[in-house]
């Protein structure tokens, strides 16, 4: 369903994607549980968004999602709206719950390809209907920045993710607290924004504008057969083996120790060089908040690094798990989805 709230004419022209997710809850004043506010509303209820120097249409998405229950056809249908709205407007905010926005933010950044415009999300805390809300502020500020321009571009075209104070890039972000309302981070790669009185761009951190602007591709086929294991002491040959050895499985996400380090009993090698010798992807991600895998720094990282895993460098598990199943998703040779998983393809690693 679409609505224009601000009348035509503006700088820039902005389409709302609500999705669902705590910012778009109110109390039912029957009996106090929080259900879906109508959207189409929100300009009755913040008439400060005329003053703002855009024109903004609203989308709700068909079913409005706790976005625990995101699935990657939801991520098909996002992406299919902005591909076909694409033309239209200058930038897209995408309302998400916050629990699962880093997965979707990710996810979006690798399936928009050629994007040239900001795609920014955001969400809330507290939901939109009560008063001590923090969803006005992240709203009205993820609006602000989706209609910035640098002269006559974009200031951030990409995929990113605002939340309280800080814009990120979306695929960098990892939500870190289920109570603050600073509730995400970005833990390896600076901020592109930060929101004080003013609103101040990191122009270098933001990914530069392509040379040639190619029309937005969207890549719908997202990739089953993938999972994500975390290792921990004592972790059991038969347990592993049983999840390695499910049928279909095409990729995994190894959250390892440290610098990107596994145990060195011989089982346990094993198995990883037999899962990668099936052709499956196994990717090395850090259990660590910070820094890089860094395969070559210890035995126990050099190992996986012979037995053929590849490393995710400084990615977090978000941008991990759904690059996989993007890159498992075209289908590819098996040397080329290596390659694809070795490039950082839209700034999700450090190079
Ligand atoms: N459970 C909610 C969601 O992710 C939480 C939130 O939006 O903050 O949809």
């Amino acid at each position: 369903m679409k609505q224009t709230i601000v009348g035509e004419g503006y700088r820039s022209s902005i389409l709302i994607i609500y999705t669902g997710g705590t910012i778009g809850m109110k109390t039912d004043e029957r009996t106090g549980a929080l259900i879906p506010f109508d959207f189409n509303g929100i300009y009755q209820e913040f008439p400060s968004l005329r003053s703002l120097n855009v024109s903004i249409d609203v989308h709700t998405m068909p079913k409005l999602i706790d976005s625990s229950n995101v699935h990657p056809s939801d991520w098909c249908a996002i992406a299919e709206v902005i591909r076909s709205n694409y033309d239209r407007y200058d930038g897209f905010v995408i309302l998400h719950g916050t629990d699962t926005m880093s997965y979707t933010a990710s996810a979006l950044s690798f399936m928009l390809e050629n994007l040239a415009k900001p795609v920014v999300f955001t969400g809330s805390q507290i939901p939109i209907g009560l008063l001590r809300t923090d969803g006005r502020e992240n709203l009205i500020t993820a609006i602000e920045i989706a209609g910035a321009r640098d002269g006559d571009r974009p200031m951030v075209p990409e995929v990113s993710l605002l939340f309280h104070s800080c814009l990120y890039r979306g695929n960098r972000t990892h939500k870190a607290s289920a109570e603050e309302l600073d509730a995400f981070r970005s833990p390896n790669y600076p901020p592109l924004a930060e929101v004080g009185v003013k609103i101040t761009y990191n122009r270098n951190n933001i990914a530069p504008m392509p040379r040639c602007v190619e029309p937005l591709r969207i890549a719908t086929l997202m990739s089953e057969g993938v999972a994500i294991i975390k290792l921990f002491p004592g972790i059991g040959e038969y347990t592993l083996r049983a999840i390695l050895s499910v049928e279909g499985l095409r990729g995994v996400v190894l959250e390892t120790y440290g610098a990107g380090n596994a145990p060195t009993a011989e089982w346990f090698q094993r198995l990883m060089r037999e899962t990668v010798e099936r052709g499956v992807l196994v990717l090395n991600v850090t259990q660590c908040d910070n820094g890089s895998v860094e395969m070559q720094l210890y035995e126990t990282g050099l190992r996986l690094l012979k037995a053929g895993v590849l490393s995710a460098y400084d990615m977090t598990t978000e941008a991990a798990i759904t690059k996989l199943m993007y890159v498992l998703g075209k289908n590819l040779p098996l040397e080329e989805s290596k390659e694809l998983m070795k490039s950082s393809l839209r700034g999700e690693f450090t190079v």
